[in-house]
């Protein structure tokens, strides 16, 4: 089965052909500036020229439509028709606590995913558009959701449940939720098969550090805990996010220097983190090279990130009682040896040993650790398009 994975973002969409048969991806694109002036669509096929639509997109119907005709072009001739695509699987941030696992979308679900809404403003509403546009231009097409939330659902309460006034939980929902599911669970099964082991045997931490950046305690096969909280705020250092802090900051920047709560949301998700601390910049290509040349503050913020990171990883292998594989995955995560060894520099007591030849291999599965190390380390690339893929054509296939 041909299955389609939208990923729709309010201003951008990615897509991914992939042919379920073989899971090779046939086709990738992006849909940049929807609503915005200078909308651009780019599709990309591996040997072939680029295909490009540069049109007025004005809402996310249109941006569907346009990815709809560049997928059955005839340059990058991958499908004749539309009817080629067996299934849709739609990437979902937040399910909020009713979904532990992707479902097949209809009426009901949509209205569940709009109550979600309160819980991710920013994400769910152009979910929401993506799987509306898709399902009037493709109406007999079956659509799943995948949320980013629903891998951590097994996680236990005392992990999830804030030590907050008990009725806030019950009352609006806050506790933590945990963000990267798709990729957390990929990269947890993909280490599993990698090693020949049952994933029930398995602890598990696995280091999803992209732009956004989140952790994840997996024990056979579920994760109990992540890094990541109420919101994709929490946890650990990231590009532009602060990650977890100490909350009263914010009711001192408001009652003493007259903040607004919209100046504290810029502040902790826009202008903290690796860009905040360094003044360089969020990404980590411009940090290190600034760090190398002696900029102290870029070289702080690098401490800092290496160091948030080295205690997750340190207390998610303590609540596990001990790890067995530690993987790497994402934008930096794929790329960054120097990276991946500060964050891991000082814990070799958990029992294992970098081989520094092989960690400088990067973006593909590789093994890190010596042969001998007891604890074993892994770069991963994740592949969130071909788990939301796979859930699609699961669920479809019962229909
Ligand atoms: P997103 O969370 O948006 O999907 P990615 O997973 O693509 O982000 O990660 C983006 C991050 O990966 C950026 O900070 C970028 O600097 C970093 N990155 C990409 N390639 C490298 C590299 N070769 N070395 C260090 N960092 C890299």
């Amino acid at each position: 089965m041909k299955t389609l994975v939208i990923n729709c973002g309010s201003s951008s969409l990615k897509y991914q052909l992939i042919d379920m048969e073989t899971e090779e991806s046939l086709v990738q694109g992006l849909v940049e500036r929807i609503g915005i002036d200078g909308s651009i669509l780019t599709q990309k096929v591996e040997g072939k020229n680029k295909y490009v639509i540069e049109e007025n997109m004005p809402n996310h119907k249109t941006a569907i439509k346009h990815v709809l005709n560049a997928l059955v072009n005839k340059e990058h001739n991958i499908i004749e028709s539309m009817d080629e695509i067996g299934a849709v699987g739609h990437r979902v941030v937040h399910g909020g606590e009713k979904y532990s696992h992707s479902v097949i979308i209809d009426n009901e679900v949509l209205e569940s995913i709009r109550d979600c809404i309160s819980l991710a403003p920013l994400h769910n509403p152009p979910n929401i558009i993506g799987i509306e546009a898709c399902r009037e231009l493709m109406p007999n097409t079956p659509m799943v959701a995948v949320f980013d939330t629903a891998f951590h659902q097994t996680m236990p309460k005392e992990a999830y449940i804030c030590p907050l006034p008990y009725e806030l939980y019950e009352k609006y929902g806050i506790r933590k939720y945990g963000f990267h599911g798709t990729s957390h669970m990929y990269v947890s099964q993909k280490i599993a098969e990698v090693m020949g082991k049952d994933i029930k045997d398995l602890k598990i931490v696995t280091c999803h550090l992209g732009n956004g950046c989140s952790l994840a305690a997996v024990k056979g096969g579920k994760s109990i805990d992540t890094s990541m909280g109420f919101t994709p705020l929490a946890g650990v250092m990231m590009g532009t996010r602060s990650g977890s802090i100490d909350p009263s900051v914010i009711s001192f920047l408001m009652e003493q220097y007259d903040y607004t709560i919209n100046d504290i949301d810029e502040i902790l998700n826009k202008k903290s983190g690796v860009l905040g601390i360094s003044g360089v910049s969020s990404d980590f290509r411009d940090v290190l090279a600034e760090s190398e040349k002696g900029n102290k503050r870029a070289k702080l913020a690098l401490d800092i990130f290496h160091y948030k990171v080295r205690a997750q990883i340190a207390a998610y292998a303590g609540i596990m009682g001990g790890v067995d594989v530690i993987v790497f995955t994402a934008g930096i995560g794929e790329n960054s040896a120097i990276t991946r060894k500060e964050c891991l520099r000082g814990l070799e007591f958990l029992g294992f040993e970098i081989d520094d030849e092989r960690n400088s291999i990067r973006g593909k599965i590789q093994e890190i650790s010596t042969d001998t190390s007891k604890v074993k380390v892994y770069e991963i690339p994740t592949n969130e398009e071909l788990m939301i893929a796979r859930d699609t054509v699961k669920l479809v296939s019962k229909l």
